[in-house]
């Protein structure tokens, strides 16, 4: 028999197998209705209610408050570091940018234009730990006039999470989250933040829909001059539905949505993700230096775990003897090298202890 496969993909990523099984089954026939999900109306009463399903799934998942709104946008993460610009910084001479990693470091280079905004710096973990540690919230420097201070939670690269979310003073600009890579990871408060937004392809479904959770008074910034198609309000106005939405994703994710409920919900999903990642980290840490770590303590990422041999060739040996293990897709990133393993929601933790066990035989073969 062959062994089972784990996928450790940074993204797009594992999705449940229960997910895709239901998924396969409701594939030619969704409900009764004799067709796909994939082929129908987005404005058939049965797409309308999928995509309202989803929402008061999420809503129920990470408690949204009323006074929020919740999108279903394409464009990924990345177009997201400019429309929150666009939309919300309109009549302000400056955002506050935190940069903690490849991430962060991106939406920061990007947000700047098309805005006469100042984009400010905030804070350079680059320049003060070279990506191995971040910026504790309390040394970012905001100005309390800023438009909003932008951070990634999770720098899904640098193998970098904000263990404790952050919040900041009710005097102070709303916080506008990347969430991406660890979105329904863990409870948060909704309420600390003015907008979160999450690429659907690491820890909810397939690339295509974006989620944006937007805090209702914030829209009175958007602007009539901003395009509709980049314009939250505009969305908004038109429940979702400005233009057509990422269908089929969008259904993928309220799948995975039930499922997290069935689970127990994003409570449960973070004991065992603390678990899967401590388990992980601890086998690193045991390995009497053959695999190295160098994230401080207080900020690895319980999402995306980097971990090297500091040797390029065994390194590169690692990831071509795992595949034919069954552990997928455990190949650093591009300007990063070594190996990463992405152990989101839908990892499980056999997989994890899987992957120890190979690490352990890989270590006692070359160490
Ligand atoms: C993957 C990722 C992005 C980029 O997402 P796209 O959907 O490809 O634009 C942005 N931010 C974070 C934290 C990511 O992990």
């Amino acid at each position: 028999m062959l062994p089972p496969i784990y996928n450790f993909s940074a993204g797009p990523a594992i999705l449940p197998d229960s997910v895709l099984s239901t998924a396969q089954n409701e594939m030619f026939d969704y409900n009764g209705t004799g067709f796909s999900v994939m082929t129908m109306s987005h404005r058939s009463e049965v797409f309308m209610s999928i995509l309202y399903h989803a929402e008061q799934d999420l809503r129920q998942l990470l408690n949204i408050p009323d006074n929020y709104k919740v999108l279903f946008l394409q464009g990924g993460a990345s177009a997201q570091f400019n429309m929150v610009v666009m939309n919300f910084a309109n009549g302000f001479k400056r955002v506050d940018s935190v940069v903690t990693g490849n991430w962060s470091a991106i939406a920061h280079s990007q947000m700047g234009k098309l805005s006469d905004a100042e984009i400010h710096l905030a804070a350079d973990g680059g320049k003060l730990f070279n990506y191995t540690n971040l910026p504790p919230v309390n040394s970012w420097d905001i100005d309390k006039n800023s438009a909003f201070v932008h951070f990634v939670i999770n720098e899904t690269v640098h193998g970098l999470q904000y263990r404790e979310v952050p919040k900041l003073g009710d005097d102070m600009p709303p916080l506008v989250c990347d969430m991406s890579s660890e979105i329904l990871s863990r409870p948060i408060n909704v309420s600390d933040f003015g907008v979160i937004y999450a690429g659907a392809q690491k820890n909810i479904g397939p690339s295509g829909a974006t989620i944006v959770i937007i805090r209702e008074d914030l829209l009175d910034r958007c602007s009539d001059r901003i395009p509709d198609v980049w314009n939250y309000k505009s969305h908004i106005n038109r429940q979702g539905m400005y233009n057509t939405p990422a269908t089929y994703p969008i259904y993928i994710s309220g799948l995975v949505f039930r499922w997290l409920q069935s689970q127990g919900g994003v409570a449960h999903m973070e004991t065992i993700n603390t678990l899967k990642a401590k388990t992980l980290y601890e086998a690193i840490d045991n390995s009497g230096g053959f695999y190295i770590n160098n994230v401080h303590p207080g900020a690895r990422s319980k999402m995306n775990v980097i971990f090297t041999t500091g040797d390029k060739r065994l390194d590169e040996l690692f990831a071509q003897e795992s595949t034919t293990r069954g552990l997928q897709l455990l190949r650093g990133y591009k300007t990063m090298g070594g190996m990463r393993a992405s152990i989101y929601n839908a990892m499980t933790l056999q997989g994890v202890e899987a992957l120890i066990a190979f690490m352990e035989e890989f270590q006692r073969r070359y160490g």
